[in-house]
């Protein structure tokens, strides 16, 4: 008897609670869709960011902080050069405010037809929302003769990694400032504030690099595919010769021995290769030379600890120092 009440209580209790509540929520009812409004104009006012690589976009995240949503369409354990086109891409690039490409023909192989399907003016190399993030930037091995992609070479306008030397990061990362700030005038303080925040610590990163290595200055490495020539310009590394014979061909035995060769007579102690090759030939020319293979993230997301840009180098600087500590003891 005791029991029955107490449940008749509860349910008594419950219902007239539940009423309460009811009407509530319907008294504060246009509050509530207001503050719903103001959060959801306020999403919507983000500027939509879209890169073709990985790197891009984390330096349009790092500047644009919360008035803009990066997403690059490469991921950084894929080849730049050959990214396969997807549905999702097309939708979008429709949606970009800003679309940021490397450029030098880098992605030629997949970009043209997916900004003509995406039918966004905006976005297209006349447009506001287009950067070229190469302007500005120092590009190593421009071709002295006219170099096409039909003679199998994918650099036809000179080496597209450029982004692997920080100070051209800092270049890119000022180009996109002020194209943030001439899509969005009202953000221009917070880009200002981000981007003078990313130089500090880009600063305190690159005495911390030095420091790492510094020492290995002038060391001889060969490469996989020519991603490094301004990676090893900043860090003074000597690139003797790559696995591929140009860049954008695999490997031939031929040129594999010839590598081999050069090698030995150079004494050279490493091979350096990208995360998205088979590590077979680099593997084959280290056991006949007695090098170590460094596999290092070309790109941001490569590997989970290159989450920004700055910790890509990070990861790569420790990679390389690592194993040239383990030569030298
Ligand atoms: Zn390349």
């Amino acid at each position: 008897m005791k029991m029955k009440m107490k449940k008749e209580d509860l349910l008594r209790r419950w219902k007239s609670d539940a009423a309460v509540c009811t009407r509530h929520l319907l008294r504060n009812l246009p509050v509530f869709l207001l503050l719903a409004l103001i959060g959801f104009s306020a999403e919507a006012k983000k500027l939509k960011v879209v890169t073709t690589l990985s790197d891009f976009a984390s330096l349009a995240a790092t500047i644009g902080g919360e008035r803009v949503e990066a997403e690059s369409l490469a991921r950084g354990y894929q080849d730049p050069h050959f990214v396969e086109p997807k549905p999702s891409f097309v939708l979008k690039l429709h949606d970009a405010d800003l679309l940021v490409v490397a450029g030098l023909e880098l992605e030629i192989g997949y970009l043209p037809p997916l900004l003509d399907q995406s039918r966004n003016e905006r976005i297209r190399p006349t447009g506001n929302g287009y950067l070229d993030a190469s302007v500005g930037c120092e590009i190593l091995e421009k071709p002295t003769v006219v170099v096409t992609r039909a003679m199998g070479d994918v650099h036809p306008y000179g080496n597209p990694h450029y982004w692997l030397d920080p100070k051209n990061g800092l270049v890119i990362a000022r180009a996109i400032a002020a194209k943030l700030t001439a899509l969005d005038a009202a953000g221009a303080d917070a880009f200002r504030k981000n981007l003078a925040a990313f130089e500090a610590r880009l600063a305190e990163a690159e005495k911390r690099w030095q420091e790492k290595l510094g020492a290995y200055a002038g060391t001889k490495v060969v490469t996989y595919h020519a991603s490094w020539p301004n990676f090893a310009k900043y860090f003074k590394l000597d690139v003797v010769g790559y696995l591929e014979p140009k860049p954008g061909i695999p490997p031939t035995p031929q040129h594999k021995l010839e590598i081999v060769n050069l090698m030995r007579a150079q004494k050279v102690p490493l091979i350096l290769m990208e995360v998205y090759f088979d590590r077979k030939d680099p593997d084959f020319v280290a056991s006949k030379t007695g090098a170590e293979v460094v596999v290092m993230p070309p790109s941001v997301g490569g590997e989970p600890a290159a989450k920004d840009y700055i910790s890509l180098f990070d990861d790569n600087v420790d990679k390389l120092a690592a194993s040239l500590a383990k030569r030298k003891s």
